[in-house]
């Protein structure tokens, strides 16, 4: 629940600072490892929505996939499975880039 009121809360604030009265949608980008499910956040959105002027806003989910990179040979790892190790070098020196952000990448509004 309080990641979707968070997210209600910067979209009021948005809505608030450009003066607008009625949001219809809302995109959201959520990483990969961010911990959030698509359909529980919809569904606490929807219930913490009513009464405010995002009230008819549909919430849009984004997952975006993880990528990783090698330290020891630079290839770039796509994380979308849970790699231990570097497939072009076996290397376990690996950072994640990403994946557990979650942001409004926009919102739509009458
Ligand atoms: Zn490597």
């Amino acid at each position: 629940m309080s990641i979707a009121q968070s997210l209600l809360a910067i979209v009021l604030e948005e809505a608030q600072r450009h003066g607008v009265q009625r949001i219809t949608k809302v995109a959201v980008k959520v990483g990969a490892f961010a911990n959030v499910v698509p359909d529980s956040l919809t569904f606490s959105f929807d219930l913490i929505k009513e009464d405010t002027p995002a009230a008819e806003a549909t919430l849009e989910i984004e997952q975006i996939p993880a990528q990783g990179v090698c330290h020891a040979c630079g290839a770039q790892i796509d994380m979308a499975q849970l790699v231990a190790a570097c497939p072009e070098c076996e290397s376990k020196d690996i950072q994640m880039n990403g994946g557990q952000e979650l942001y409004i990448d926009h919102i739509e509004a009458d």
